[in-house]
């Protein structure tokens, strides 16, 4: 059975740096002709190009209309709820480097379920569950009993974690886990090679099957992402939209989502190698939603709060709010060792009044899951 690996290997990768870097002004006029009606991804590689950046107010323009007929004028909210940090991985760009001295902590099934209280109190129906990558800390089957404990109580719950295997992430589902999220970080199999020096995260092409083995077990929501400032952004987006685009048409009983998460701050001293600024988030996010107009797309609150206010209309469909990056963070502030520092730090209920004060509606909860029972 074929897999991503097959499509992401078939690509000449020097064919596509080169028709992003060259790319005319006709190019990009042709394929936002092509919008919402191409079927061949190379169409869209103008899209990502310099050329294009001239074009950002009309690809906003569209991408606007293409959300709103698809998605209308909601927002969903969601929260992460980080389980671990205790990580085996060596990634040069993130405060639970297993090399960061950092307070290292793992929730307790009963510290998660307080976690989770406190986010349920807050409105959330929807949570992520995210850790380092730890199997021997966070083992398949603590994570399962987590789901166990904690659907009944949310109508969505995803997962953010290390790879796992098929038959596992088929346990995940049987234990109430309806999502993965799961970011490449790169598609550069150089750039990915040097900021995963060492552990088990160095297999570039184990990650890069995952969302194809969790689609296959059955999860019904498929995240997937580049961590914006590694390497180009225009590639990474690119490849980032071949991905998302395979796994819509491969699993098409799941929802495909796709996150923008820019590198922050952490812990280390690892400089942004390939700064993204906001123009080019912006035309990132534009670019993806001309070429993916049924996929949710996902901003954390790693971007600043007047940042993610503007960016409502231009084609975000999920908000993250009121998150701690730090296990234990919501009932314990400060307690352990930070992922990475967060910029937008309003309250929940601020953050949906915000999104209110755009026109648009918060929305807690539009998943349940007898929708697929
Ligand atoms: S990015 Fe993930 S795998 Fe890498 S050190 Fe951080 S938590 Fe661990």
């Amino acid at each position: 059975m074929k897999s991503f690996i097959d499509i992401f290997s078939a690509y000449d990768h020097h064919h596509v740096r080169e028709a992003i870097e060259h790319a005319s002004r006709a190019e990009v006029e042709r394929a936002l002709g092509k919008v919402a009606s191409g079927d061949v991804l190379v169409d869209y590689l103008p899209l990502f190009s310099h050329a294009a950046d001239e074009f950002l107010e009309e690809m906003a323009r569209l991408s606007y209309a293409i959300t709103r007929r698809r998605f209308g004028n909601i927002i969903q909210l969601y929260a992460p709820l980080y389980i671990s940090n205790e990580c085996s991985n060596s990634c040069r760009y993130c405060g639970f480097n297993i090399h960061n001295t950092i307070t290292r902590i793992t929730l307790t099934l009963e510290d998660t379920m307080r976690e989770a209280e406190i986010l349920y109190r807050e409105g959330f129906r929807h949570i992520l569950l995210v850790s380092g990558e730890h199997r021997g800390k966070l083992p398949v089957d603590a994570l399962a009993e987590i789901g166990l404990r904690i659907h009944g109580k949310f109508s969505s719950v995803s997962i953010e974690v290390y790879p796992l295997k098929e038959e596992e992430y088929a346990l995940m589902a049987a234990s109430g886990v309806d999502g993965l999220t799961l970011y490449q970080e790169t598609y550069d199999r150089d750039v990915y090679a040097a900021v995963h020096p060492a552990g088990p995260k160095r297999d570039f092409e184990w990650r890069l099957h995952a969302p194809d083995r969790a689609g296959r077990a059955g999860l019904r929501k498929l995240g997937v992402g580049s961590l914006l400032g590694l390497s180009s952004w225009r590639i990474d987006g690119f490849f980032t939209a071949v991905h998302a685009r395979y796994l819509t048409e491969t699993y098409w009983r799941s929802q495909i989502q796709v996150s923008f998460p820019r590198l922050r701050h952490a812990e280390g001293d690892f400089a942004t190698p390939h700064p993204v600024s906001d123009r080019d988030l912006v035309h990132l996010i534009c670019a993806m939603r001309l070429i993916l107009p049924d996929a949710g797309l996902v901003l954390s609150t790693r971007e600043p709060a007047a940042l993610r206010d503007h960016l409502i209309p231009l084609g975000i469909t999920m908000m993250s709010a009121g998150s701690r990056t730090e296990p234990g963070g919501y009932s314990n502030p400060e307690g352990a060792g930070k992922q990475f520092e967060i910029e937008d730090r309003r309250k929940p209920l601020e953050v949906a009044k915000s999104i209110m004060q755009h026109g648009f509606d918060p929305v807690w909860k539009d998943w349940d899951r007898s929708f697929i029972a």
